[in-house]
């Protein structure tokens, strides 16, 4: 399959400044990616060079197989077909939901529209409030007549820049969760920029992780977090704790808890020093085993409590048990690992 939207080793520039460097990511028909990093690594500036905001210095930009980017030539951001759902919903505070939903669709007759506008609400699940304004909405409800009037002209691509940091957290998960459905439902094609984990893996079905303009990843949400290929995915995606080890063969390596055997090959030399990556789903809980450590802290989740324990050596480890397995800070726990992935890197 053909990508419809293509980004060839874009590299992008403010002053001379060059913010974006080398730059590649696709995304076929009705897929939902992201970019995810932290703030300043330039996120928005990818989503403004794929809206036809910003021109490219270096690479290219294909959309439907059409340049629509490169060196010297820009096709201008009406010309492309492109949706966008920014941060501060921008719904037009003097026209009902309704207008806001169709302010987009020209060329059509008003029976046409009014369907429109009442598919995209039906979509959104706001077929209600076309008679409000926005102020009587809540944010959560705004943001969803935002995607609503964004879909209305079935632009190719949708563009979603930071499109829940305005909403608390409550509402910023379940409407992801739901925003992802609506996308799915309805087949659209969507490019999400966040700082905010949970939201690229609920939304995202694949993720570049970026950072200072370059993206050190690319892939699905569970590869992201069981096979970073760096230090920094690993601290930037999810929890877990490093533990030195020696290198026995390629794929064995021998920490103070076990030896552990991995899914791929290093290339290390036998005896190497090596950092170890351990996620909390990768210790688990057994009263049975000799492997002990203390409690140093506990956070109740739910269905799970995430344990940081403290090992003979002074090292930490941190560990979700089933809830029920309940003990107090200072108590000794047994413990065994179960990693089907050993992620390590060398030491700097
Ligand atoms: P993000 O969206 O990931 O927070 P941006 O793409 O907004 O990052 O910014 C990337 C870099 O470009 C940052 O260093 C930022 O300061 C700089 N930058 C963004 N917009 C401008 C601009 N209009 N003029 C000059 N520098 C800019
Ligand atoms: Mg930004």
């Amino acid at each position: 399959m053909s990508a419809l939207l293509k980004l060839e080793k874009i590299h992008c520039s403010y002053d001379h400044r060059e913010v974006v460097h080398d730059v590649s990511l696709h995304a076929n028909k009705g897929d939902i990616i992201c970019l995810l990093g932290p703030s300043g690594c330039g996120k928005s500036t990818i989503l403004g060079a794929i809206a036809g905001f910003h021109p490219l210095d270096k690479g290219e930009i294909l959309i439907n197989r059409q340049s629509v980017s490169r060196p010297g030539y820009t096709l201008p951001p009406e010309k492309r077909r492109l949706g966008m759902v920014f941060q501060d919903y921008a719904l037009f505070p003097h026209l009902n939901v309704g207008t806001n939903v169709g302010f987009g669709l020209r060329h059509m007759s008003a029976q046409e529209k009014d369907q429109r506008v009442q598919d995209m609400l039906q979509l959104v699940g706001l077929t209600d409030m076309t008679k409000r304004f926005p102020h009587e909405l809540s944010g959560g409800q705004q943001q969803r007549i935002a995607l609503a009037r964004a879909l209305a002209p079935q632009p190719d691509i949708l563009l979603m820049d930071e499109p829940f940091s305005n909403l608390d957290v409550d509402m910023r998960e379940r409407l992801s969760s739901e925003v992802r459905d609506i996308l799915k439902q309805h087949g659209t094609t969507a490019v999400l920029v966040t700082h905010d984990q949970h939201e690229a893996f609920a939304l995202g079905d694949r993720v570049g992780v970026m950072h200072e303009g370059k993206v050190l990843q690319w892939d699905t949400p569970y590869e992201l977090y069981h096979e970073p290929n760096c230090r920094f995915v690993a601290n930037f995606i999810g929890q877990g704790t490093f533990l030195q080890g020696t290198v026995l063969d390629p794929e064995t390596i021998e920490t103070e808890i076990g030896i552990y055997q991995g899914n791929r090959a290093y290339h290390w030399q036998q005896g190497s020093a090596v950092d170890v990556l351990l996620r909390p789903d990768d210790i688990i809980h057994d009263p049975k085993s000799g492997l002990r450590a203390e409690v140093v802290q506990k956070a109740f989740k739910g269905a799970e409590i995430l344990y940081t324990l403290r090992l003979a050596s002074g090292n930490r480890l941190l560990s979700l048990f089933p809830s029920h397995a309940d003990y107090a800070i200072g108590d000794q726990v047994g413990i065994k690992v179960e990693a089907n992935h050993l992620v390590a890197f060398a030491q700097n």
